[in-house]
Order: structure tokens, then C-alpha cells, then sequence
């Protein structure tokens, strides 16, 4: 059989299951406006919180940063690639998140992978919360440890799987903001719980970082947790901060162990130097313009009070990112697209990646969008309620004809 035969039957699938996945070509910068294949929309599904990937002083920066040091970084940091742009922001992330060292990684995915494949082994164990996101899954997986997880945010739960498990080295993994329900995990406890139980904690803060705590260095600033507290700190650059990348940060011994044994930190070209220079400016706006995260902030509780009003099932989180629950993949579609017929752009995120039957529409606020552009989504969100009736009444109908 050719290769395409063998691959085809699992598109279908897909595609009948409501899941298959597209993408969009957008034509103009990142921001609340954007152009997409020819026409504007307004846009509420992007991880730029604060409004950065498109402002011109970090652009300014990645210019200048071109000049100094060319375009590719041209080899590994460990043969040469290793540029002082890359060190000064390693420097100023340790500084700005309280941590001993930090160490640069091209994405969070080989953060996470990373951190995760180098930290444990056979005969170790690695526990998440079952919502992590999908890069410390598969970085656990990789590293060859038992592998287990506790249920979401359950404090409870972790500390049963400990307190049955022997194994030698024990991580305790978990996101900081949950990428797509956008609740923020019990850290303080999660971190009393691993001092109990000799294991030793490590945070995703992709969605935290930039957005959280008083200067934006995200959870460990927001709940005041030490480096002693969460030892293995992680965060991207993607996202809030507008660029490209992510970090691991903690001790002087945790940074050293990664640079000899982080595959994915070894083998892999240093991002662009540009890239960590770009960076640097996009940390000092986090840090001195804080009207960015009180604008964000206030955004999220406009939106909130507006659409618990429209009977949408909101789900329970605080921060940018702002889920309605739908259920059914075929319906998260539907809605996405009527919003879509309105001139809006709202990501229908469905499984696997979030649990069957927990399809959803999931809107991100940004501190770039304005008190008037969130009105905007409210009404069109209310001008398609009747698609949840729609589809309510048929399974009603389908129940009684049964
Ligand atoms: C986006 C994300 C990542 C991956 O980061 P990239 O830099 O985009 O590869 C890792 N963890 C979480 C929780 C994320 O949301």
C-alpha cells in the first residue's frame, strides 16, 4: 500500500468527528486587529496578554540586535552560539524572577522536554495534574520515569499518589495558569506538599509570565514562592512577552546539571541572538508599565460580568484566558464560525486537546484590546445564544423520541 493510503483514514476520522484541524494565514502583526486572508477581523484567541508582539520599541530592539550580531545565532550554546544578547537576558530573567540563574531554551516545548528528561529517570516518578499542558506530558513520558497523574488542581489527590509510591526521585509537575481553562493551580499547597513528602515541584508559568504578580514575573511573584519552594521554575517567552523562547530558572547546581544533561538544550541551534536582545527591552516594559496588567485586569472582570449574563457556561479562572464551555466539538465549530460571520476570530479548542465532551470556545483577553472591543464580542456572543438552545432543544427532542 502506498503511504498515503495508510495515512488517509485517519484524516477521515478526524474530519468526521468534527476535529479536524486548519490553519488560518494571517497577514498583518499580531494584535487585536488582524487581517486573515484578506479580511479584518477582531481577534480574542492570541497568548499576546500584553499586547507586545507587535510594539515598536521591542521591534527597535530586534533591529538593533540584528545589527550587533547578525541573523543566526550559528551553532548550539555550547559551540559558540552562545551570544552576550543570550547571557544578559539569562541574567536579567534570574534577576526579575528571584532566582539564583536561569538558563535559555529555543521554545517551551524543549523546556519542557528538557527539564523533564533530565531531571528523572527509571526507577523515578514523575506526577502531573492531568491538565498539563501537552509538552510536560511528553517530556515526562520521555524521561523513561513512572509516570502518574493526580486530578486537576487536587491537592488531595497529589499527596495520595505520593504517599503511595517509593520510588527514588519524585517531581511533582504542574502549569501555573492552565493553558486552556485558565485557572491558577494551588501552588502554596502543592508546595507544602512536596517539602512533606521529599519531592520536588516544578512550574510551567507559561500564562503567568508578564501577567502575573506585581512586576510580572508571574505565579512565584503573584503567591511570593521561593526558589527553595519551586526549585525548577519555567517560562516562555512567546506568549506575554511578545518574542520568541523560554527559560528554566533556579538554583546554580539545577542550571549546571541541565547545560551536561538537557538533550534538547545540547542539540539544538541557540535561538537568534536577535531573539534575547528583542527580549530584553520586552522584559523592561513588563516590568515598568504595570497599567498593562491593571488595563488586563479589568478587561477580564467587563467581560465576566457581561457574559455570566448571557448564560454561557464561563468557566472558573481569573486570568486572560476566559473559556466558554460548549461540550460537543460540532457546536464549539458552529459558534466559532457564526463569531467568525461577525468579524471576530475566537479559537474553538477541541479534543485531545482538552477532554472529550469539554469542547470549548477559548477567548484571551489582551491589555491591547479596549473596553469597547471587548462590548463587541459580548454582543456577538449574545446574538448566537440561540445556537446552545438549538442544539439543547434537538437532544431534548431525540431523548423524547426515544
Ligand atoms: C505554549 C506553552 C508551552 C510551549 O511554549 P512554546 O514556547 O510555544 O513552545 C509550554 N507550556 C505551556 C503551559 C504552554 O502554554
Amino acid at each position: 500500500m502506498m503511504l498515503d493510503q495508510l495515512l488517509q483514514p485517519a484524516l477521515q476520522e478526524r474530519e468526521a468527528a468534527s476535529l479536524y484541524r486548519r490553519r488560518r494565514v494571517i497577514e498583518s502583526t499580531q494584535g487585536p486587529e488582524v487581517v486573515v486572508e484578506g479580511k479584518s477581523y477582531l481577534g480574542f484567541c492570541s497568548n499576546d496578554y500584553l499586547g507586545l508582539a507587535a510594539d515598536p520599541r521591542i521591534s527597535k530592539a530586534f533591529i538593533a540586535g540584528v545589527e550587533k550580531f547578525g541573523n543566526g545565532s550559528g551553532a548550539s550554546h555550547l559551540v559558540l552560539g552562545h551570544s552576550a544578547a543570550h547571557h544578559q537576558l539569562e541574567d536579567a530573567l534570574a534577576e526579575m524572577t528571584g532566582r539564583d540563574r536561569v538558563l535559555l531554551f529555543s521554545t517551551g516545548y524543549m523546556a519542557n522536554l528538557g527539564a523533564l528528561s533530565a531531571l528523572v529517570d527509571r526507577g523515578d516518578l514523575v506526577l502531573e495534574d492531568r491538565l498539563n499542558h501537552a509538552s510536560l506530558l511528553d517530556g515526562g513520558l520521555l524521561s523513561g520515569a513512572k509516570f502518574k497523574r493526580f486530578q486537576h488542581a487536587d491537592v488531595a489527590s497529589a499527596e495520595q499518589q505520593l504517599t503511595s509510591d517509593d520510588s527514588g526521585r519524585r517531581i511533582l509537575v504542574t502549569d501555573g495558569v492552565f493553558s486552556m481553562d485558565g485557572d491558577i493551580a494551588p501552588l502554596p499547597e502543592l508546595a507544602e506538599l512536596c517539602q512533606k513528602q521529599n519531592a520536588h515541584l516544578v512550574v510551567d508559568d507559561a500564562h503567568g509570565f508578564g501577567c502575573l504578580g506585581a512586576k510580572g514575573a508571574g505565579c512565584v511573584e503573584q503567591f511570593g514562592l521561593s526558589q527553595q519552594q519551586v526549585p525548577v521554575l519555567i517560562g516562555t517567552l512567546g506568549k506575554a512577552a511578545g518574542t520568541a523562547g523560554a527559560f528554566v530558572a533556579g538554583s546554580e547546581t539545577l542550571i549546571e546539571y541541565l547545560i551536561q544533561f538537557a538533550r534538547p538544550y545540547i542539540y539544538t541551534t541557540a535561538m537568534p541572538p536577535a531573539v534575547a536582545a528583542a527580549t530584553l527591552e520586552s522584559l523592561k516594559i513588563i516590568e515598568s508599565e504595570s497599567w498593562r496588567r491593571e488595563h488586563l485586569k479589568s478587561l477580564i472582570t467587563r467581560f465576566r460580568e457581561g457574559v455570566s449574563a448571557l448564560g454561557y457556561n464561563l468557566m472558573d479562572s481569573d486570568t486572560a484566558i476566559q473559556p466558554i464551555q460548549i461540550g460537543e466539538s460540532a457546536l464549539a465549530m458552529s459558534l466559532s464560525r457564526a463569531l467568525e460571520g461577525e468579524g471576530l476570530f475566537v479559537g474553538a479548542i477541541r479534543p485531545p486537546t482538552v477532554p472529550q465532551g469539554t469542547a470549548r470556545l477559548r477567548i484571551t483577553l489582551s491589555a491591547a484590546h479596549t473596553e469597547a472591543q471587548v462590548d463587541r464580542l459580548l454582543a456577538a456572543l449574545e446574538k448566537h445564544r440561540g445556537l446552545l438552545d438549538g442544539l439543547n432543544t434537538q437532544k431534548l427532542q431525540r431523548s423524547a423520541s426515544v
